[in-house]
């Protein structure tokens, strides 16, 4: 298409897209966004809720956009999407966060060229001791950061095509959330309750989890909206009460279970709190992913880059072993992403 009609075309359905307040919201409500546009939910497919394909650790203040090499990431990451396709994922959600890698070009590349579906984020992520967190973030307020992840919805990403489909925060496990986790959490709030997206945190223990999905009820955001990402580090029984309250169950390190040495003591972990959940009647909270991947900027050997199939190839047997059905598997793949990603937006109460 002509350059210039495509981007009068863009102007023209953002303009469009945007008569009224929240009217985006309305439009896109009950769909899955994706990197190229709102799919209808059903055919999000069989889906991996949380990978990375590229990652630039090199820190918010020190982060260099012109050192990334798109053509060299695709070279190295494309045979593992081969190996996720193979499997059958027909969309998987790429969790790496603004200031930490989110190339949105790159993945429009790999949606192009491998048909995948593919979904990316807006909001910062304040683990590892806040390195990957704007400077701008001390000095604005939560409605001014929301004000900025809302607009990359309702307008693109830097104002191009891309949108969020999703929104990843991300804290230190602590006792008590200082003053900075709560401004993040509060954006994330107001995000979700303007766009309807999900609100995915990596999260580490129970207390962090509980801390976040009471201060989101407390500005209006039911658990439903939250997703306790590495909830692999917290405990069954964290798992339980807060599937209990609504909230989903992120069981998503299957990429690092490889048996190392004969030890398989990580992979059934993951059986051990999987079959919990069930057990108690929590499999509709639960997700699953491998947190795999990925291409690292500035690694010469890009060796330690982990397949996307350890769920299909080491976990699924072990499941079908133990009585999980083919409707199990189907909740956790396909039944439970199309309703933890889904565009709603979650009150609470
Ligand atoms: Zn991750």
């Amino acid at each position: 298409m002509n350059r210039y009609l495509s981007i009068y075309i863009c102007t023209l359905v953002s303009s469009t897209l945007l008569v009224g307040q929240h009217s985006l919201l309305n439009q896109t409500e009950g769909s899955i966004m994706t990197i190229t546009g709102p799919i209808a939910a059903d055919s999000m497919g069989l889906a991996l809720i949380h990978e990375h394909v590229f990652l630039d650790w090199s820190g918010a203040d020190k982060l260099d956009k012109g050192q990334w090499n798109n053509e060299d990431a695709l070279r190295i990451i494309l045979p593992y999407l081969q190996g996720m396709k193979e499997n059958g994922v027909r969309t998987f959600l790429e969790c790496t966060p603004a200031y930490l890698g989110r190339n949105p070009q790159l993945l429009l590349e790999i949606a192009k060229v491998t048909g995948l579906q593919i979904l990316t984020n807006t909001g910062y992520y304040a683990a590892r001791k806040y390195q990957h967190i704007p400077q701008s973030f001390y000095e604005q307020t939560a409605e001014e950061i929301a004000e900025i992840w809302i607009n990359e919805f309702n307008v693109g990403i830097g104002g191009g095509q891309v949108r969020p489909g999703f929104i990843k925060i991300g804290l230190d496990a602590r006792e008590n959330l200082t003053s900075n986790d709560q401004k993040l959490v509060l954006a994330a709030a107001k995000t979700h309750l303007a766009t309807g997206l999900t609100i995915v945190s990596h999260t580490g223990t129970d207390q962090t989890a509980a801390l976040q999905i009471s201060l989101l009820r407390e500005h209006g955001v039911a658990p439903e909206a939250f997703v306790w990402t590495h909830a692999q580090r917290g405990t069954k029984e964290g798992h339980l009460n807060q599937a209990r309250e609504g909230a989903w169950i992120s069981l998503d390190g299957l990429g690092w279970v490889h048996p190392t040495n004969g030890d398989s003591t990580k992979l059934y972990r993951y059986v051990d709190m999987i079959s919990n959940l069930k057990e108690a009647g929590f499999l509709h909270r639960t997700l699953i992913s491998h947190d795999a991947g990925w291409y690292t900027v500035g690694d010469k050997s890009q060796d330690k880059y982990q397949p996307y199939t350890p769920i299909f190839e080491l976990l699924f047997p072990i499941l079908v072993k133990r009585g999980f059905s083919e409707t199990d598997i189907n909740q956790l793949l396909v039944k439970n992403p199309l309703e933890a990603y889904i565009i709603r937006v979650r009150n609470y109460p």
